[in-house]
């Protein structure tokens, strides 16, 4: 029996762009050019807020999200304006 590592999706220092990586432990191996390296967390930051949602690996670029806070009050803004068009 085989065990098959799991793939996730990570930043990739050697690509320098989000790839598909299969996990080994602390390490991870690119797909895309076969580097291994240890798992590399982005800083993640609401674009709406600016709330940072994960510190990440320091040093490794910010990529923007949308934290809890405002995904709730968009999906609320959604439902407000379907209700205007219903009363107009
Ligand atoms: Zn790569
Ligand atoms: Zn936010």
């Amino acid at each position: 029996m085989t065990t098959r590592n799991k793939i996730i999706d990570s930043y990739c220092p050697k690509c320098e762009s989000m790839t598909e990586h299969e996990r080994r432990g602390r390490f991870v191996t690119c797909q895309a050019c076969a580097f291994t390296h240890p798992v590399v967390r982005l800083r993640l930051v609401c674009s709406w807020c600016a709330t940072v949602m994960d510190d990440g690996t320091p040093g490794q670029p910010t990529t923007h999200g949308i934290c809890p806070a405002c995904s709730e009050k968009l999906e609320q803004q959604i439902e407000e304006d379907d209700d205007d068009d219903l009363d107009r």
